[in-house]
């Protein structure tokens, strides 16, 4: 007999061994017991959660010779034609290669004709969110009224993309992703079944990085038991998914604790060079320092960290960062997982994250004496786009947490000179210097660094959430805070001007300017007449005047009808070249 995947082979044939979601699986028994059957049905959840399998239980339960009962009996031959997938009362479509409007017209034509041998014919529908829009109205009407015997059961992961009149003409369940609990559970069970053996450590590590769905699970385990080693030990596990260590990822956390800039990126470092997944890594962090922010977590949480074998590290580093510290360090990972997943060289990025975490959590002692960390960004030059990155949180940071810590400054932070910030200078008189470095020369002076630093920041934070913005927001000629007013100054006609007011853009950017703030800001828009002399324009060749034919004079050249100003007004949009 041909090989069969293990998800597959040990797929449950009734609602009884199915692993999780009970309250689908109870109310769909009821309705069998009583014979009360809707026409549709919708199966909605993460992949690997039991929606097809459920829909093929479904499908054997309605034609069993025992029905109505709660459960298809298995052993009549309706149950063990069905199982074999030889009736032809039970049909699989696969809507991802299956989309078109002809697909679902064959379908409907087809689901007239009564069932053969079988109660009821029953059509499954995969991955019903990928029919196109015309297939999903041709199957509307068949979807409302269906022919008597026909029940149909569609499945799918991506709910949101379904027509509402699709769901509401279907019932629907939603399927949830398995704990850890649920996984390493039915993982040992697999395992004893088969007669294989592995350490605990491992089920735990399979069972977490199968991330809620048990077909990963059984996936992993089928890859890592292919190699044959008994039993299975969590190196190879580690080595074949590229986990890190969890003593690895507790030196790291542990030279972040201290403050040892050198250590954690020797560690981060031995990370890379193993091959270890650098995403899987950030997602570790994330989770660990989510924990930590927690505090004592309850029973189901414990439970949790011990499957990524957290307990011991989460108690040694309990109490020792700041709750604010935290929340910052997890939103600082959380935007990393996407940045890297998308980067060329997502070492790189990690390596600029961890600088900008342990700047984070030790900023005060660093702007004393702050070398180690100026040598490495100093070192890191050779990353352009990751450094300046840096560099801007690096000097915002001290700002941000300013107007964080203490809500009375609210409405001072980003304004010029609020006297509320002159005491904590004046008390640490070596801090300006090392900072003073990284900044740009025209960003000197106290007053303009501050004026840099929300702007950068804002700019940062909307470069991150939107392109489209960012580049608006950047072809602003000036831009400056008058109250709670962000103004924002265009060159009149410049399109830019009148897209950053439109609902959405206005939306982001007010929204990222208040966070930068602290406090709610509202846009405004100027156009002005810039003079070409100014210093924006410097690429833009003053005044060429376009010669008109037959006035090609060389002493008339001054008076030229239309200036390449007046050319740019009259024809919105981007100059490209001149
Ligand atoms: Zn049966």
């Amino acid at each position: 007999m041909a090989y069969l995947s293990l998800y597959r082979r040990l797929r449950p044939l009734a609602f009884a061994q199915l692993t999780g979601q009970e309250h689908i699986t109870r109310t769909l028994s009821h309705a069998l017991s009583r014979g009360q059957l809707a026409h549709a049905y919708l199966f909605c959840g993460p992949r690997g959660t039991g929606k097809t399998t459920t829909a093929k239980i479904m499908a054997r339960a309605v034609n069993c010779h025992r029905y109505p009962a709660p459960e298809p009996c298995g052993e009549c031959s309706s149950c063990r034609n069905i199982a074999d997938g030889v009736s032809l009362d039970v049909i699989e479509m696969d809507a991802a290669s299956n989309r078109g409007i002809d697909e679902i017209r064959d379908l409907r034509e087809k689901s007239r004709y009564a069932s053969g041998e079988s109660r009821y014919k029953v059509y499954i529908i995969d991955e019903a969110h990928m029919l196109t829009n015309e297939a999903c109205n041709a199957f509307l009407k068949t979807l409302e009224e269906p022919p008597p015997g026909v029940i149909f059961i569609l499945a799918t992961t991506d709910p949101a993309r379904l027509p509402s009149t699709v769901v509401s003409r279907c019932q629907r369940f939603d399927f949830h992703l398995l704990t850890v609990e649920q996984i390493g559970e039915k993982l040992r069970q697999v395992l004893a079944d088969e007669g294989w053996q592995a350490e605990d450590e491992a089920v735990r590590l399979m069972a977490r990085l199968a991330e809620g769905s048990l077909r990963d699970a059984l996936g992993i385990l089928e890859q890592c038991s292919a190699y044959g080693e008994e039993p299975l030990s969590a190196e190879h596990v580690r080595s074949l998914t590229g986990v890190t260590r969890v003593e690895t990822i507790g030196a790291l956390i542990g030279a972040l604790a201290e403050g040892d800039l050198e250590a954690g990126l020797e560690t981060l470092q031995e990370i890379i060079f193993s091959g270890r997944d650098l995403i899987m890594l950030s997602r570790d962090l994330t989770f660990f320092f989510s924990r930590l922010l927690l505090g004592g977590a309850p029973g189901k949480l414990r439970l949790e960290e011990s499957y990524y074998g957290f307990e011991a590290l989460l108690q040694q580093f309990r109490g020792r960062f700041a709750r604010l510290h935290l929340l910052e360090l997890i939103e600082l990972l959380h935007g990393l997982a996407g940045e890297m997943r998308y980067a060329h060289y997502p070492q790189f990025i990690l390596e600029v994250a961890f600088i900008r975490m342990m700047r984070l959590l030790h900023r005060e002692a660093l702007s004393v004496d702050s070398a180690p960390v100026e040598t490495r960004i100093e070192q890191t030059e050779a990353v352009p786009e990751e450094h300046r990155v840096a560099q801007t949180e690096v000097r915002d940071a001290p700002v941000k947490s300013r107007a964080e810590k203490s809500p009375s400054t609210e409405g001072a932070a980003g304004t010029k000179g609020p006297p509320e910030k002159s005491p904590e200078k004046a008390a640490s008189p070596p801090a300006p210097a090392p900072e003073k470095r990284m900044e740009e020369p025209e960003a000197a002076s106290p007053a303009a660094a501050e004026e840099a630093a929300w702007w950068e920041q804002l700019c940062e934070r909307v470069r991150v959430e939107n392109k489209a913005v960012y580049r608006n927001l950047n072809a602003s000629r000036e831009h400056r805070l008058e109250g709670n007013l962000l103004i924002l100054s265009y060159e009149s006609g410049d399109y830019a001007g009148e897209r950053v007011q439109q609902k959405e853009q206005r939306f982001l950017l007010e929204e990222s300017c208040s966070k930068v703030l602290s406090r709610q800001v509202s846009l405004r828009v100027r156009y002005e007449d810039y003079a070409p002399e100014s210093a924006a324009a410097e690429d833009v060749p003053p005044a060429i005047s376009l010669p008109r034919e037959g006035e090609g004079g060389g002493g008339r050249k001054e008076k030229a009808a239309y200036s390449f100003e007046d050319a740019v007004k009259l024809f919105p949009g981007e100059v490209f070249e001149v």
